[in-house]
């Protein structure tokens, strides 16, 4: 039976170009089979084979830069500066787990009362990882590199709509030397992978993604007793105070706000600015975003284009639709723009009261929300009044106040004056409902890892 729903679409044309087989239960077995076979082996090699493999898969990501850079730009409509800059991150994150795993992962000496202890960093098998189309590659290094050093083995389950973007990282451990089964790319539809947890061989598996998909993949993986990762939305409040340099806030609100055409987890998502900074703000917001020239992704001066799909313009105009009919004012935009393609127009709403479901909801497209405070402790608790927790930025001249402001807010990456940013060496995951665990840094290897005590008396 011919599953049609992963395929290739492209959101600047709307044209369909290619669409996938769902693999056949003998082929998904065959691939757990697989990659627990080589488990056995892959736990018995040394750190610095695995360092060498992964070196090797992040030269291929530098040398195809160009290639993989198109492919995400065509499946998912990412700026193709962006999506340059993509492969380099993930390149990099391969560089960092081969260059410091090892020691991160040496045995750590206890002391107990009597006799010697230490920690050995063992591997546990077969993780499976499932994967989202908005940074088709990052995600999926964050996840792959520090487990494959670890010495687990990845069954990566991509996004139906960046199925090329999965085959080609594939393909890329397979150039690099990987053993067959230590990565392998499953063409599945989303409603089957919860089954898959219920096998014995997978031993864990992380998802980054909505919290539907990620609620009934912690559901089945609970019910079998598995660690789960968990990286869900988010609705990231950007705080500016009265003493912040707006000239910079603005920069740096567009750039977290626009980057990935606003599809990031890690977005800014809403502005909550004090009262005596708030029109000078707005103003200058608001030309910015106009400013943004539109256009093709593919070209490198389009400073915005597509959202990913017609299916996710759709779904945001509905929002902002809603949005708007409960009170919220549009300050700019509001709507598609008028041309092939899903395109959505910059847009700003403000006055959004607590009965607006745009308050609660995470909006992911280039729309910004605007909210006014008239004390900090008023910002704080807007910024807090989320069921979400991933990032916070906040804009302020004085670095101390900001720190302590940090403390009050329940997030899990909290930037001064920057917007929530990635980067290999720094934790990244959330609390409340954007999920559980840390992805990247030392942190990103103790997810899927059997931390065992070794003994002597
Ligand atoms: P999604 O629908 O949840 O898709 C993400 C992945 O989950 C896809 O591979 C999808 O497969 C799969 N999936 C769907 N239903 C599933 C199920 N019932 N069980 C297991 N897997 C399932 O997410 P999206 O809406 O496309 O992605 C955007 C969301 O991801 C946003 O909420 C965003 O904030 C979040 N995100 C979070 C982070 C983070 O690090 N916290 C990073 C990026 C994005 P199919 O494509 O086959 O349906």
């Amino acid at each position: 039976q011919i599953y049609m729903s992963i395929k290739t679409v492209n959101p600047t044309t709307n044209e369909k170009l290619q669409s996938f087989d769902e693999m056949s239960k003998d082929e998904i077995e065959a691939a757990i089979n697989q990659s627990e076979i080589t488990y056995q082996s892959w736990r018995k090699t040394t750190y610095k084979q695995r360092a060498v493999l992964l070196h090797k898969v992040a030269e291929i990501l530098r040398i195809r830069k160009e290639e993989l850079a198109g492919l995400i730009t065509l499946e998912m409509g990412k700026l193709i500066g962006e999506s340059r800059a993509e492969i380099d991150l993930s390149a990099d994150i391969f560089d960092y787990y081969a260059d410091n795993g090892e020691k991160f992962l040496a045995d750590k000496t206890l002391k107990p009362e009597f006799g010697e202890a230490f920690i050995r960093h063992s591997p546990i098998g077969v993780l499976l990882g499932v994967e989202p189309w908005n940074f088709p590659f990052y995600q999926v290094a964050r996840f792959a590199a520090p487990n494959i050093m670890i010495g687990n083995t990845i069954l990566l389950k991509h996004a139906s709509n960046v199925p090329q973007c999965g085959i080609a990282m594939g393909e890329i451990f397979k150039e690099a030397g990987a053993p067959e089964g230590l990565y392998t790319n499953l063409l599945i539809p989303g409603d089957k992978i919860s089954k898959l947890l219920s096998d014995d061989r997978i031993k864990g598996a992380s998802l980054t993604g909505s919290e539907k998909a990620g609620a009934s993949l912690a559901e089945a993986a609970g019910k079998n007793i598995k660690k789960s990762v968990l990286e869900l939305g988010g609705s990231d409040p950007f705080i500016v105070l009265d003493d912040a340099d707006i000239e910079k806030a603005v920069y740096w609100a567009v750039i977290g706000r626009m980057n990935n055409t606003g599809q990031c987890c890690v977005a800014a998502k809403r502005f909550i600015v004090m009262e005596s900074v708030y029109t000078e703000f707005l103003t200058k917001l608001k030309a910015a975003f106009q400013s943004l020239k539109v256009g093709n992704p593919m070209d490198d001066d389009t400073q915005l284009g597509p959202l990913s799909s017609q299916d996710a313009l759709s779904d945001l105009s509905d929002q902002i639709n809603k949005s708007v009919k409960a009170g919220a004012k549009v300050e700019l935009g509001g709507g598609r723009i008028d041309r092939l393609g899903a395109y959505m127009e910059p847009t700003i709403l403000s006055d959004i009261n607590k009965n607006n479901p745009a308050y609660f909801q995470e909006l992911f497209g280039p729309v910004a929300l605007l909210f006014r405070a008239k004390t900090i402790e008023e910002a704080i608790n807007l910024a807090n009044d989320t069921s979400y927790g991933l990032g916070a930025s906040i804009f302020t001249s004085n670095i101390k106040q900001g720190k302590l402001l940090a403390d009050q807010i329940d997030a899990g990456m909290i930037f001064i004056n920057h917007p929530a940013w990635t980067q290999p060496d720094l934790p990244f995951g959330g609390t409340k409902r954007s999920g559980y665990g840390r992805e990247l840094s030392e942190s990103g290897l103790e997810e899927f890892i059997n931390k065992k005590l070794i003994r002597t008396s």
